[in-house]
């Protein structure tokens, strides 16, 4: 195996967004800076998020606020929120010629609407800084002197640097790269490693119906989940997907479902009207009858729904919406209609695991990483960024915020 003669101030070990910005930045200070990916191209995960318009940050400017999202992090998310925050994200990207947009929940996205152009503008940073990239290129662990860290090898021999940047990610979405080698590596050094988990996954239900109804959105309902000792209920739009469901309330549902399924299968109960009761909501369902009387069911129904949604209400109605004329609907088929509006019911039997899930648990105990710099505190000259810390958030931008923060933050501070 080769060992490589060129010193490297820094070796940075994952080119997704924590990566790309730990070294962009160190170089940037001007150390010699080198960025391994084993993928052929930088960014592979980042190219695909947010549906391709790559959710970029949150827009929440208030620290306090925002650091509430992450969970049993908060505390320890102060001091490099306070180095690089959502703020700083805005001018990263602004000056950069790709301004942020802010949508619905404070997501921002870049203007172009295009999670490519975030690739293009982070790789550009990186190699218009002079660190050198080397992709197709893949890390299989640390070169060790006793207790010391001097190199990496790699799929094309050793690099020896002064200091090593970890952004190799989680473990989701595997076919991008994020093959949770690191968690094996740094487990090796020492650190403590929580399990990966799926999260913000979608969730497979066992009724078949739902696959004719793939790709309706029920917008703005009230979902709860509900088994034995535990219920949670909450607001937002769902996805009804082939398997089951999905979209922002489900994924972020998803951490807490998936503790219940340890208990057994999961109740879902869909109200498509949260805001009304149901005695006016079948005043409502009445007028509506009485101003459409000739109408058959289905159309009537779509007078308030998506062609999806009427399905999904008729699917288990004893009646065929096609036939049925609206003024010949009993008071108990009335009841019932109204009924299925307020409570759609499925049951979750599993998650779609971590292939399918945005982000997972698991990781680096945070106890193990300085919070002002991300160095190890069991090896100095090593540094955790990214989604390889154990950081629990939710989905609208959080992850990739913390991308780069921490990204930043490391850095900035190796090799000071
Ligand atoms: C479908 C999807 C949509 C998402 N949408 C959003 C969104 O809109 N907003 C948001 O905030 N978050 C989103 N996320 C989460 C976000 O993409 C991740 O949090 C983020 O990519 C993590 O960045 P990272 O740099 O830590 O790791 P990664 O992006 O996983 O990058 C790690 C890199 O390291 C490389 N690597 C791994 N092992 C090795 C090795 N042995 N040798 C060399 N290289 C290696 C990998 O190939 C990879 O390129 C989404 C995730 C998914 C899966």
């Amino acid at each position: 195996m080769n060992t490589e003669t060129t010193e490297y101030d820094v070796v940075v070990l994952g080119g997704g967004p924590a990566g790309m910005m730990a070294a962009g930045r160190a170089a940037s200070r001007g150390l010699r800076v080198l960025l391994i990916e084993k993928n052929v191209v930088l960014g592979k995960k980042l190219s695909i998020t947010g549906g391709g318009r790559c959710n970029i940050t949150n827009a929440e400017f208030d620290i306090r606020t925002l650091l509430k999202h992450y969970g049993k992090a908060e505390q320890f998310l102060y001091a490099p929120f306070a180095q690089c925050g959502v703020q700083e994200t805005f001018n990263f990207f602004t000056e950069r010629t790709l301004p942020l947009i802010i949508e619905e929940k404070k997501r921002a996205f870049p203007e172009t609407q295009k999670a490519t152009d975030v690739v293009r503008v982070m790789e550009h940073y990186v190699r218009s800084n002079g660190c050198v990239v080397r992709t197709g290129t893949a890390v299989r662990g640390f070169e060790m002197n006793g207790d010391s860290i001097i190199g990496v090898h790699t799929s094309a021999g050793v690099v020896n640097a002064r200091a090593y940047v970890v952004a190799s990610g989680g473990a989701s979405h595997q076919e991008t790269g994020s093959t949770g080698e690191g968690f094996t590596w740094l487990k090796k050094l020492g650190h403590t490693i929580h399990a990966s988990n799926p999260n913000l996954v979608p969730l497979i239900v066992s009724e078949p119906w739902v696959k004719k109804l793939s790709g309706t959105v029920l917008p703005k309902v009230s979902i709860s989940f509900k088994n034995e000792v535990r219920k949670i209920k909450k607001q937002g739009d769902v996805l009804i997907t082939h398997f089951g469901l999905s979209g922002p309330v489900v994924l972020n549902s998803a951490y807490e479902v998936k503790e219940m399924l340890e208990d057994g299968m999961v109740q879902v109960s869909i109200d498509l009207f949260p805001k009304d009761d149901i005695g006016s909501l079948r005043a409502m369902f009445q007028k509506l009858i009485e101003d459409n009387p000739r109408k058959t069911l289905s159309n009537l129904l779509k007078s308030w729904f998506t062609k999806g949604v009427v399905e999904a209400i008729l699917q288990s109605v004893p009646t065929d919406g096609r036939l049925t004329m609206s003024a010949m609907l009993t008071r108990e088929m009335r009841y019932m209609l109204v009924d299925r509006m307020k409570n759609i019911t499925l049951t979750v039997t599993g998650t779609k695991g971590l292939d399918w899930s945005v982000v997972s648990d698991g990781g680096v105990d945070l106890k193990d990483i300085d919070t002002r710099t991300m160095q190890s505190k069991i090896h100095p000259n090593l540094y955790v960024v990214g989604d390889v810390l154990h950081v629990n958030r939710p989905s609208g931008g959080y992850s990739l915020q913390l991308c780069w923060t921490t990204g930043f933050v490391a850095g900035n501070s190796v090799c000071v």
